[in-house]
């Protein structure tokens, strides 16, 4: 099925308008007409090939929301017309360890997890996202979503920035009685607090930029420190049992580890182009503190903060745009002027 995206020609060429081919759903596929797509910093990072290994032409997006359109004959989760949404994954081996855990994104199989766009961790066919008009998707990667029809495209970010944030959270137990900071405030961070927050954590949030000051304590922030502040960082030394640090870009990591607590993580999901300078190993031995990473989450616990946002009503905070101004929201993002995900409308990429 010929179908309408926007793609990038190389690591330097505006998008534009292009064409890709999307297969017919096979027995276990669910056909999905694509309503809206997230902007994550990931698709920018790819289709400018600040990472290496990337497939032109390049289509990102995974933050997907749409409706069925069509489902294969053994589809039996999902019906047409229903919405669903797809993260950042479309495949994995599906018999390895991880996968049987439900962490498909640890996925050992020979070519790892296949990702929504640029194809397997391992290489092999291209995949195109969500900058497009419809995706096909085997039923095992597909979500149900239970936001109302006016929330679905404040939900779309939920699918890499909700989950990315999420997972961390649950794994090192943020709950009540945890002081949990939350670096960087732009698509990821801001959910992290809202998601901190609602799991009953003591969240704090560390930003570059003190104008956001206001608007993360009315995510739930608890406190706020403008990280470029050396006595207010110093005020909360020692006090941290996780750090989910979100920040896009390379920095020093010594100025968060002095603010974990004995035994306290913190956690890297932000991948910047260019590594960070090496941290301190005093900062770590002195307190066992640790410094750990992890990328987005499992099916089932995508599904389980799904479920969790909808019960809770818990969405993103999202400035909606056009297909045709991705390059200026890229250039905003790039200068973490994003308040605080922009989400695709879809409907604009049947103009042009
Ligand atoms: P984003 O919306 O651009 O937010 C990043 C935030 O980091 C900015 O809003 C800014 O917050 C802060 N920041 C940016 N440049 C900085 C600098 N030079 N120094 C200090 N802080 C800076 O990006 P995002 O979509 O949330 O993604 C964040 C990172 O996570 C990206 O590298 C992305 O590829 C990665 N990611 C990882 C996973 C995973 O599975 N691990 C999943 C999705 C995304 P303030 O203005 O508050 O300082
Ligand atoms: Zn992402
Ligand atoms: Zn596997």
């Amino acid at each position: 099925m010929q179908t309408k995206a926007y793609a990038t020609q190389s690591p330097t060429t505006p998008f534009a308008p292009h064409t890709i081919e999307r297969r017919a759903p096979g027995p276990q596929d669910v056909a999905i007409e694509i309503l809206f797509c997230g902007v994550c910093h990931s698709d920018l990072h790819t289709a400018r090939g600040e990472w290496g290994g990337v497939q032109y032409p390049c289509v990102p997006g995974h933050e997907i929301i749409g409706k069925v359109t069509a489902v294969g004959s053994a589809v039996t989760r999902f019906k047409p017309g229903q919405t669903v949404g797809v993260g950042c994954m479309v495949d994995s081996c599906r018999t390895c360890a991880a996968c049987e855990d439900g962490l498909e994104q640890y996925c050992d199989g020979p070519v790892g997890f296949t990702g929504t766009y640029n194809g397997p961790v391992g290489g092999g066919e291209n995949t195109h996202g969500g900058y497009s008009a419809a995706i096909t998707v085997d039923q095992r990667f597909v979500l149900s979503i239970g936001h109302a029809e006016k929330d679905l495209a404040a939900a779309a970010p939920l699918l890499c920035a909700g989950i990315t944030t999420w997972s961390p959270l649950k794994h090192w137990g943020a709950g009540p009685g945890k002081k949990v900071g939350i670096v960087g405030i732009g698509g990821l961070g801001h959910m992290g607090i809202k998601l901190s927050h609602a799991l009953g954590a003591h969240t704090v949030a560390f930003t570059t930029s003190a104008a956001k000051t206001a608007d993360a304590k009315a995510l739930g922030a608890d406190a706020v420190v403008v990280s470029k502040n050396a006595d207010e960082m110093a005020s909360h030394a020692g006090s941290f049992d996780l750090i989910i640090n979100t920040v896009a870009a390379s920095h020093n990591l010594d100025a968060f580890t002095a603010l974990l607590k004995r035994d306290g993580t913190m956690v890297l999901v932000g991948v910047p182009e260019h590594p960070h300078p090496s941290p301190g190993v005093f900062p770590l031995i002195f307190k066992r503190r640790a410094i750990a990473g992890s990328l987005i989450g499992g099916i089932p616990e995508t599904q389980e903060m799904l479920d969790f946002c909808a019960k809770h009503g818990i969405t993103s905070d999202i400035e909606m745009i056009k297909m045709q101004d991705i390059e200026a929201a890229y250039a905003r993002m790039l200068k973490s002027d994003v308040k605080y995900r922009f989400v695709i409308d879809m409907e604009s990429l049947k103009k042009g």
